[in-house]
């Protein structure tokens, strides 16, 4: 079994609604959730909106390959409702967004995936709850020497 976190994001219709179906899914389809963190209201980041986001953090255990987890995340956001990716680094508002953040102590880096999240430790939405679930995890070890430089 695999131990994988992701990072979870709405900012469309019921947030709240959204984000336990997803891990409902998450929960059937990727793997038992082990844990889970509390939801965050949070800023959008990268782009403007009116809406803000809600944000939380999952762990799962699962027998998928990270390719599978991926395929997995995006059928999940496929049936809640969102169409439009983002393209070229331009976000927009969406019903769900999952991010594979970890897969064990993975390192990947393909044109379809990247693990670590290369984004997520200067990401405080993700760090936020991530170490409220998962406090020992540790940018170090993944040759990242500073965290939150979040503007
Ligand atoms: P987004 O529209 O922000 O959900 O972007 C998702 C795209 O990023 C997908 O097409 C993935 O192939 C790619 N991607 C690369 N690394 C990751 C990752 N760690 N987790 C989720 N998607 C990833």
């Amino acid at each position: 079994m695999h131990k994988v976190y992701l990072g979870l994001g709405t900012n469309l219709g019921d947030k709240e609604a959204n984000l336990k179906t997803a891990v409902e899914e998450i929960n059937k389809r990727v793997g038992e959730v082990t844990s889970l963190s509390a939801f965050y209201e949070t800023e959008p980041w990268g782009f403007t909106s009116e809406s803000t986001f809600l944000n939380a953090v999952c762990c799962t255990l699962t027998s998928l390959t990270p390719q599978e987890v991926l395929a997995t995340t995006q059928d999940i956001e496929r049936q809640l409702g969102r169409t439009r990716k983002s393209v070229g680094g331009i976000y927009s508002d969406r019903p769900i967004d999952i991010d594979i953040l970890l897969y064990d102590d993975y390192r990947l880096n393909t044109p379809e995936l990247t693990i670590p999240h290369p984004l997520m430790w200067e990401r405080d939405f993700v760090m936020v709850p991530l170490r409220e679930i998962a406090p020992e995890i540790n940018a170090k070890a993944f040759g990242i020497k500073r965290e939150g430089v979040c503007p």
